[in-house]
């Protein structure tokens, strides 16, 4: 698994996702791996991933955290439909590039 498969799994979903506006942070979370939250002004999500996660593990939870971004506006349930139609693209994204 290369070690820079966050930033190739991001170019693919900026690819695939154009108007979708969102930053990636490596940083220190205390009780989570991850987390995404909407920077309003902006319009911008802000993807915060824990600095210690092994890159394999961070590209499954930049999956996640971006199927929350993905699915926002239209599904207020925190895991519901919106969410999980918004994963299986986004792991198809995923998929493609590592099988390949
Ligand atoms: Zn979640």
């Amino acid at each position: 698994m290369p070690s820079n498969i966050v930033a190739q799994l991001s170019r693919r979903i900026r690819k695939h996702y154009p108007n979708l506006k969102y930053r990636i942070i490596r940083g220190r979370l205390a009780d989570a791996f991850a987390t995404t939250h909407l920077q309003a002004e902006s319009g911008t999500y802000i993807i915060t991933i824990d600095r210690d996660v092994k890159p394999d593990l961070a590209a499954f939870l930049l999956c996640h955290e971006i199927s929350h971004a993905i699915s926002w506006n239209f599904d207020a349930v925190e895991h519901g439909d919106g969410f999980w139609s918004a994963y299986r693209q986004v792991y198809r994204l995923y998929e493609d590039f590592t099988a390949g």
